[in-house]
Parts: C-alpha cells; structure tokens; sequence
C-alpha cells in the first residue's frame, strides 16, 4: 500500500467520483425513452434528442465542443492544447437501446468517454479526445444495426437506407426529416485525424462474473452465419399410422439439433443456436409434415465457423436421409470475423495492468460499433463485468466498483497512448 504514488492515489480517487457520478448518469439517461414504464429509444427519436439535450451541457462543462451529425450521431470534441493537427482518440458507444431495454448497455461507453475527459481535465495529452454516442447500433426502428457507425464510415449503402420501418418510413426519408429539421446538424463522417477508436461495453455474457475479473479485453468479434433449416416429411394421423412408417419432420428436427449443440461443443469457443421453431400443421393428434428451424453460428475465426456450419449442415442431409425427409437449406447471413487492432489491444491490456487489474483476452460474441469502426480506425474494446450476465433486460447491471476500476484503466490508457501517439511522430 505504502508503495502507492501521489498520482496514483488521486487516480483511484478521480475514478471513485467519477463511477458515482456515470451511474447516476446512466439512470438520468434511463428516464428518456418513447414508451413510459420501459427504456426505449430507436434511431432519430425525440428520446434521442432528449438523451442529447441532457448530454450537452455535461460534454460542454467538461470543455467539450458539441454536435449531432445528420445521422443522429452525438459529438463532443475535446481539442488537443493548441494543435488544430493533433491525431483524435474516439472514444464511444451507442445511445439506442432495444425494446424494455437495461440502463447500461451502449450507454455506459458513451459516459466512460465524458468520464475520461472529465477526470483527465487535470493533464495535457497530445492528441483530442472525441467521445462518439452512435444514434443506432440495436437495429430495433429498421431491423438493420450499425446505421449511426455506418453513416459515419461512408458504408450507409443503398440497401440500407431503403429499409423500411414499423410505419413505412425509409431510413433516407428518416434522414432527410431529421436533418431538414435540424439545419445545424453537421456532417457525418469520421475526422481523417482519427488515430484510434475505444469502446468500453458491459460484457453481456457470464464470463468475468465467474472468473471473478472487473474488466476483460476484447481482441476479436466473433463472425456470424445464419441459415434457415427446413425438414419436410409426411403429415398423418397420430393413431392410425405405426412408428415405422412414418415420415415425422419434427422427430427428424430434434435429432438435428442435438447434433448442432454436439458439433459446436467439438470447437473450442462456437457457440451454435438453434432459436426458432415452427412445426405444421401443428396439431396435437398430427404426425408433423413440416418443420422450419433457424440456426446461428458465431467465432472469432472464420475457418472455424465454416467448419461448424459445414459439420451442422451435412448432419441435416444425413439426418433427413436416413429418415426419409427431405431437407431445405437456405444460408442468408455470413458476417466475417473482425480483428481489433493488435497494439491498442496490448495497450490497453498494459493500462489494465497499471491500473493494478487482471484482465482475461476475450472475443466478443455480440456485435458492436466496433466492428463497422475496426476496419477503418485501430480499435480496442473494454468489457466491463455483467452481474448475472443479465443484458437486453431491465435487470441489466454493473457495478460501480469495476466502473471506477474502467475509468482507473481508462485514465492509465490515456497516458498509454500518450506515449505511442509520440513514438509515432518520432518514426514518422
Ligand atoms: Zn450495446
């Protein structure tokens, strides 16, 4: 304890105050939403302009210069002492939310970012520091995720802007709305200064919780690949036709899905999932004819994941083979793993470190901002320990201790890459 130095020690004591006062941000922030009684907020709402009218002054008093870009993208820019050319760190999450949704996830990585330039105000770095609420990662308003991050790497392509929401409205009719309303909206794209991009996010999983860590490091997220799997055989009379004549697509199904839940066990770290179920025609004196299933395949390696889906897939063959069903695939959604970058990785491991935390290296299941980000800007993300693994959920939670143990880190990360945005300039 003696070994603790002066700087040290009011870091501890910066991070303290500023995990209790991001917490209670984050139940202020829980009280702007489109449905009373639940946190709602979907792409371009008016809960979104009241999540931003609430997060202006904060970003201001903490020395910050405040936009919303025309894609609903919050922006506070810290500006480096008296260089207009400094290389930006962003730092940032999501501001919308799922349906009944918690009070932490996306949100919290927003705050972390006011937090930092909250707590640094003391220090001069030589870079900006640009904390980014992005306005959709959950795709709950047009079903498609990322539209705040995309817009913001020039990828909102046309695909993208002709979905439709609940209501018929295209997102470029929701974007030009939103603009035309708002003339000092500014544009969406990232600063070409933009050196590297951070995210701190709750884990939304158990993995921290039960190796008893604050805070994980995110090197990868996981790929994704969904299919929809159709088993079909005969319908029937439940008492007239014997066991071994019958064609039963739902019998055939669930022999199918043990398989998929064995062969992903052979794989160290896939997770497969099959969520959805349909069975026709349903009845409770009928043999079933028809059978539809979906299933999702995640891991942080492609060639693993195509594995996975290929062992899965020739099961259902197989299967439907040996009981005389025929099998339907249809494979609609491959989204490639992504890599965060190596050395922000490592760095923020090492401000881990300083900070005096454990960290475990961890591949993200779920999608983030940081994945449309990472191909763009060196990226890192944090995860902070999930009480429960409870996420997507009223009941989500995390626990002030490990925020103050993110800020701590945070602020450790900060000096961090001080010293590489200078070892840069020096090697330039
Ligand atoms: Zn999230």
């Amino acid at each position: 304890m003696s070994l603790t130095t002066t700087g040290e020690a009011s870091r501890v004591a910066l991070a303290r105050e500023g995990a209790g006062k991001l917490m209670h941000r984050c139940k202020v922030l829980a009280q702007c939403t489109e449905k009373p009684g639940e946190i709602l907020r979907t792409f371009l709402s008016p809960a979104m302009d009241e999540v931003h009218g609430t997060m202006r002054p904060w970003m201001e008093a903490a020395g910050m210069t405040v936009a919303v870009d025309w894609a609903g993208n919050l922006r506070g820019l810290y500006a480096a002492d008296g260089n207009e050319s400094a290389p930006r760190l962003l730092i940032g999450s999501h501001l919308d939310t799922v349906p009944n949704a918690g009070a932490y996830d996306g949100v919290l990585g927003v705050l972390m970012g006011l937090a930092l330039v909250e707590a640094r105000a003391v220090r001069s770095y030589p870079f900006a520091i640009e904390v980014i609420g992005f306005s959709d990662e959950e795709g709950t308003r047009f079903g498609a995720p990322f539209l705040g991050s995309r817009a913001v790497v020039g990828e909102l392509e046309s695909n993208l802007l002709q979905c439709v929401d609940g209501d018929g409205v295209s997102v470029a009719d929701a974007l030009r709305d939103y603009a035309a309303l708002r003339p000092e909206t500014v544009e969406a794209a990232l600063s070409p200064r933009a050196a590297a991009y951070l995210e701190f996010h709750i884990e939304q999983g158990p993995v921290l919780e039960s190796r008893n860590l604050a805070l994980g490091i995110v090197e990868g997220l996981a790929g994704q690949s969904r299919c929809n799997v159709e088993f079909r055989g005969r319908a029937g009379h439940a008492g007239t036709n014997p066991m071994k004549q019958r064609r039963d697509a739902l019998a055939g199904a669930a022999e199918w899905i043990t398989t998929v839940e064995a062969i992903a066990k052979r794989y160290e770290n896939a997770v497969a999932t099959v969520g959805q179920i349909a069975a026709e025609p349903g009845g409770v004196n009928v043999i079933p004819g028809v059978v539809r299933c979906s299933v999702d395949v995640r891991h942080a390696e492609d060639a693993v994941r195509a594995a996975v889906v290929q062992g899965i897939l020739e099961e259902a063959r197989a299967i439907a083979a040996k009981r005389g069903l025929h099998v339907k695939i249809a494979q609609y959604h491959e989204q490639p793993a992504v890599k965060l970058n190596a050395e922000l990785v490592a760095l923020a491991e090492r401000a881990a470190g300083h900070a005096g935390y454990a960290t475990k290296r961890m591949t993200s299941g779920a999608g983030h901002d940081a994945m449309v980000i990472a191909p763009h800007v060196p990226s890192a993300m944090v995860f902070l320990r999930n009480p429960g693994g409870v996420s997507h959920h009223p009941d989500e939670n995390v626990a002030e201790e490990d925020v103050a143990a993110a800020i701590h880190m945070g602020l450790c990360f900060l000096d961090e890459f001080a010293a590489h945005v200078k070892g840069k300039g020096q090697s330039a």
